[in-house]
């Protein structure tokens, strides 16, 4: 469908100053002495990169900086320097302006946040690792200046409230990614609001029906709803100012993706979600009445309608990690139905609704800063050079995900640990030593092993010994990035130090049998031994697994080779071979100096197919053994048998097929599977002969076995797969 767009520049022109002055008056409170100027001059500056031009919809391009800023200001409240940056936020990766310009114009912290923005804007590009290694920049950047990522969430808001131009498939590419990322990363800060407008948009996208039939069925009862409300609020509201407390009482509707999650995590319809609206009493108190105000109103809510004992959560006695304070109980209503009632003061709501920015505001005020705590552990995530960045995005994930639980030291101390943590986690958490060296610990005085699963309010101490070390099925313990890392880098030390002495063991036993210490030497043992490094094989011998007995084999065998000696030019070569082979020839590979039709097969360990750089092999029982140039064992073999390697190269055929896999990452949607299959088997023709797919938590990963004709045919059957919806990687593997 094509709409006709009629352009009235001069309306256009008074639009653009009517949004800018709304953004002036939306950044008032922050603003100070010479702001104003800045603000302008950056608005002048995206204006006129920008000024031709437009959105999808046709508006402006210039409304999106303006509208990104007015988020920023208004709905997460940060300041000039944010403002200046969100106006700016598309200019270096869109028009001609460079860095060094802005650095010119607005100073070295602007435009290192606006590098920080335009870093980002890859994260979900192209294959999964390096869509990993994307993602440990921007927290680098968060890290950094948090800032960046809060810009970019107001940039992700906007973008996803004026998605309707959008094509379809990027549509959901968008929408997928908000709700792997970036709403986890909002609720992290303790953006509230905005986590729950990004999720409740991306549902729209994504689960257009489910969303539509939600909002209608909420819309339906929505007057007798208010009804309810009014009376359970009445008497309230009538109590606390008798009391002297003011407050602001009103009831406010749960967004329609928290409901469709408690449909499907309880396995019930919409009418049996009960709390489809919370109630919240704000209270205006100063700072040092806060918590026994919350606690009055508390008193006179549950004098008023029935707690449920289980559902009372304090949150302002210790504030979640992201900053969240109040106090949640759930009372039953005059009607038999229960009602989640909130209580907090307006410091905490504002914390709650603009999380991290209002942190700073009262930041004085709160004692222990949950979120500083989290961006330092973000910061050690990132500084540990081992993490592999695809782990280090799976444990963020999870931590970004996961509820807090609260444990104490036994001293009284207070540590967070994610929801599932166990007694290791802690200890580690305490001290690396002491989790290295723990063997058990004492919950709440009762002795349980290091597996334990910990929950809220225990109080835990933990028990060492010194001849303890860190195993490898720790890994499966623990859940905390931190914990994991810590353990990763024990083992490998360990390992380190036991192949030490099993060189000093092999050096011997070598010296005993008379067989010279050199690398050749050892790598030809280590071949024996089918070990893939000489560190392996220091390993097996510390072990005990390989032994004099076993080496003298092995010299046994290299005895064997040497007493054929002067017969193996002839029996490994070519024209042997060839000689061997009679009859079989093949004209797909052409094999040796003259490239000759010789047969052979192909090896298993890198399944080569036509058109990859390959060579032959020479075997002493099976011919000519194929490999591609990049097989994981070509070095081995070139640097130990460089005798035995003759030259192959592929002719050009169509008629034959081979076998190869191919693993596929992406964002999962509905279809997806099918559409990758229709690509292989319709519009490639290609046969399949296995699939196998894993999804979790939205991301698919599959691997599939394919016949391929040769390498042009896979790298385009791999670039169609990269145009299917939702793909974000596709590469070959080897069996
Ligand atoms: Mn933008």
């Amino acid at each position: 469908m094509k709409t006709e767009l009629v352009i009235d520049l001069e309306a256009e022109k008074k639009e653009i100053l009517k949004r800018y002055r709304a953004l002036l008056r939306a950044s008032k409170s922050t603003l100070q002495k010479g702001d104003k100027k800045e603000i302008r001059k950056a608005f002048d500056m995206a204006l006129e990169s920008h000024k031709d031009m437009r959105r999808k919809s046709g508006e402006p391009y210039i409304y999106h900086p303006i509208a990104v800023a007015q988020i920023a200001a208004e709905e997460i409240g940060l300041g000039t320097t944010s403002i200046v940056c969100a106006l700016l936020h598309d200019v270096v990766e869109d028009t001609d302006i460079t860095l060094e310009d802005i650095e010119r114009e607005f100073g070295k912290k602007t435009a290192k946040i606006i590098d920080g923005l335009t870093k980002i804007s890859g994260v979900f590009d192209t294959n999964s690792s390096l869509q990993a290694e994307n993602f440990r920049k921007m927290l680098l950047t968060l890290a950094d200046d948090v800032r960046v990522i809060l810009i970019k969430l107001a940039d992700r808001l906007h973008n996803m409230r004026t998605m309707d131009f959008m094509p379809r498939h990027k549509q959901l590419k968008i929408a997928s990614e908000t709700i792997y990322l970036y709403a986890p990363l909002a609720h992290r800060l303790g953006l509230y609001a905005i986590k729950s407008e990004l999720e409740d948009l991306s549902m729209k996208y994504l689960e257009p029906e489910t969303y539509k039939f939600i909002a209608k069925k909420l819309n339906e009862k929505k007057a007798e709803r208010n009804l309810f409300i009014k009376k359970f609020v009445e008497p309230i509201d009538e109590i606390v100012s008798e009391q002297g407390l003011l407050a602001n009482v009103y009831g406010r509707p749960k967004s329609i993706h928290s409901i469709w999650n408690k449909m499907k995590k309880k396995n019930i319809p919409f009418e049996e979600v009960y709390d489809l609206f919370a109630i919240r009493i704000i209270l205006d108190s100063p700072y040092e009445n806060e918590k026994a105000d919350c606690w009055k109103a508390y008193s006179i809510v549950t004098d008023l309608y029935r707690p449920n004992p289980d559902r009372l959560r304090d949150w302002v006695s210790s504030p979640k990690g992201n900053g969240y304070e109040s106090l949640h109980t759930t009372v039953m209503g005059p009607r038999g139905q229960w009602v989640e009632v909130q209580i907090r003061t307006q410091r905490m709501n504002e914390i709650a609704e603009k999380g991290f920015a209002a942190h700073w505001k009262y930041k004085e005020s709160s004692n222990d800063n949950g979120l500083d705590q989290w961006i330092q552990k973000v910061r050690e995530m990132l500084n540990n050079p081992e993490a592999n960045a695809l782990d280090f995005l799976d444990d963020f994930k999870m931590n970004l995900f996961s509820d807090e639980i609260f444990i104490f030291t036994p001293k009284g101390a207070l540590i967070q640990l994610p929801l599932g943590a166990t007694a290791l986690d802690f200890a580690f958490e305490i001290h690396t030593d002491v989790g290295a060296t723990c063997i058990g610990a004492k919950v709440n005085h009762k002795l349980v092993p290091i597996s334990y699963k910990l929950q809220n309010g225990d109080q835990v101490e933990i028990i060492t010994s010194s001849k303890q070390a860190p195993k490898e099925d720790w890994l499966n313990v623990v859940v905390t990035a931190k914990a994991k890392s810590k353990i990763k880098s024990s083992l490998k030390e360990e390992k380190r130090k036991i192949a030490e002495t099993g060189k000093e063991i092999l050096e011997r036993k070598l010296k005993s049998l008379k067989i010279t210490y050199n690398t050749d030497n050892l790598n030809k043992i280590s071949y024996f031994f089918k070990l893939s490094s000489t560190q392996e094989l220091f390993i097996q011998v510390a072990l005990g697994k390989i032994e004099l007995k076993d080496i003298k084999e092995y010299l046994v065998s290299e005895k064997e080779i040497e007493t054929r000696g002067p017969e193996r030019p002839e029996n490994l070569s070519v024209d042997a071979i060839k000689g061997k082979m009679k009859g079989t020839e093949s004209d797909i590979l052409l094999i040796g100096e003259d490239m000759q039709k010789i047969d052979y097969t192909l090896a298993a360990c890198c399944n080569p197919i036509p058109g990859d750089d390959v060579f032959g092999f020479i075997t002493v029982s099976e011919g000519i053994k194929i490999h591609r140039t990049n097989c994981p064992n070509a070095a081995q073999l070139m640097s130990n048998y460089g005798y035995r390697i003759v030259k192959a190269k592929w002719n050009k055929q169509k008629e034959l097929t081979f076998l190869t896999g191919l693993r596929i990452m992406g964002i999962d949607d509905v279809g997806l599977i099918n559409n990758i299959t229709k690509v292989i088997s319709n519009d490639f023709k290609v046969n399949m002969r296995s699939i196998t797919v894993d999804t979790n938590e939205g991301i698919f990963d599959g691997s599939i076995m394919i016949f391929v004709n040769d390498t042009e045919h896979l790298e385009q059957l791999i670039k169609n797969l990269m145009e299917v919806r939702g793909v974000t990687g596709v590469t070959r593997f080897d069996a």
